[in-house]
């Protein structure tokens, strides 16, 4: 524990205190490394019960086992790199260590056992794949353009805000099911396939446009509700005690808030025949764009502002201002807010800080039932 805890203080030193050759970025570079090489290794240890199905296809291509190679060497030349460059030998020994463990059970060798079917999963290699992505995304741009200058990747919570990602991701399959549920219901309830069959006969980008109108509509009112009623609000709380914003904020939200948000908003999307094509191009859009939104990114875009969401669009949702209350609902289009009287966007301001008045609890768990709790003592 006192290892992990003096490990923690290493990764959040702060930036003035970690310029370039103290062997910082080398060292929190090959623990990262380090730390994907385990994670692959381990889900080809277990693939039918660590990985989905999509990334089990990719993991079996020849080029992924020379890759897993290529992060493994990484790790070492990071993690020696460190070692020779900073007093502190901890993040360098830590991530040699982790390496080696890595190479250990198995290293690119282990790639040989993908091969397998599965009833059910946990999306580790999912979490692996996503966090690297958005990272590799995000973390370069709020370096380039931050908001709050000071603020680092390994900010106050950060840990917490890592968990909510590992966690969506590992029950990714539970998430999906629990979500297209009340789809299917409706699916078989209704028959319209004429209809169906026009929807996903049209052009893919109008497709798309249509999901996007129509589930932030849905989203917006929702939203709303998860304000405006005080039990529902327990669990939105959650989402909005995130006090820094960055590209792992948005993703603290309550298990259940993020089953009944999707599996409403995305009705449309499934039940009125939309392509499998446009589907997929919406979830990989909303997802990097609701990423964007809470991102930790300066620009003002005063001229697009009051026509699609922004990061200051929706920092004001998130802010701790009196002006911030209740406002900006949407995630796509601002029009529903304008629309709605929920519209706030005073040019070129930012709110004075992020989170709520109330006092939510830290750590996933006690977050977990912080709605359930909060309504008894209140
Ligand atoms: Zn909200
Ligand atoms: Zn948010």
């Amino acid at each position: 524990m006192k290892l992990l805890t003096a490990l923690r203080e290493e990764l959040e030193t702060p930036r003035a205190e970690r310029p370039l050759g103290s062997g910082w970025l080398s060292g929190a570079g090959g623990l990262l490394a380090a730390l994907v090489s385990l994670a692959a290794v381990t889900c080809m240890q277990w693939p039918s019960l660590l990985t989905t199905p999509e990334v089990r296809a990719i993991a079996s291509a020849p080029w992924f086992r020379i890759l897993l190679h290529v992060v493994l060497i990484l790790a070492y030349v990071f993690a020696f790199t460190s070692i020779v460059l900073r007093e502190n030998k901890l993040l360098g020994f830590t991530a040699l260590t982790i390496a080696m463990i890595a190479a250990l059970m198995g290293g690119p060798q282990s790639t040989e056992s993908i091969h397998v079917e599965t009833p059910a999963y946990f999306g580790l290699d999912f979490f692996v794949l996503n966090i690297l992505f958005t990272g590799f995304l995000f973390i370069p741009l709020e370096r380039i353009a931050p908001h709050v200058r000071e603020q680092t990747v390994f900010r106050p919570e950060w840990r917490e805000d890592i968990f909510y990602y590992l966690v969506s991701s590992l029950f990714v399959q539970v998430l999906a099911f629990l979500t297209l549920a009340p789809s299917k219901i409706v699916v078989a309830a209704t028959h319209f396939e004429q209809f169906r069959q026009w929807i996903g006969g049209q052009n893919v980008v109008l497709q798309v446009a249509e999901i996007m109108i129509l589930t932030d509509f849905l989203q917006y009112w929702v939203h709303r509700l998860f304000h405006r009623i005080p039990f529902l609000w327990g669990f939105h709380a959650v989402h909005h005690s995130a006090k820094s914003m960055d590209w792992i904020a948005g993703a603290r939200m309550h298990f259940i808030e993020i089953v009944a948000l999707r599996s409403i908003t995305a009705l449309p999307m499934f039940s009125m025949g939309y392509s499998l094509q446009a589907i997929q191009a919406y979830l990989l859009i909303v997802y990097v764009y609701s990423t964007f939104i809470h991102a930790n990114l300066r620009w003002n875009f005063d001229a697009i502002g009051p026509f699609v969401v922004t990061p200051r669009f929706h920092h004001w949702h998130h802010g701790i201002d009196k002006e911030a209350i209740d406002v900006n609902f949407a995630i796509h289009f601002p029009l529903y807010d304008r629309l709605f009287g929920t519209f706030h966007l005073p040019k070129s301001e930012w709110p004075s800080g992020y989170g709520v008045p109330e006092k939510v609890p830290n750590g996933y768990v006690a977050q977990f039932m912080y709605p359930f709790r909060r309504g008894r003592t209140a």
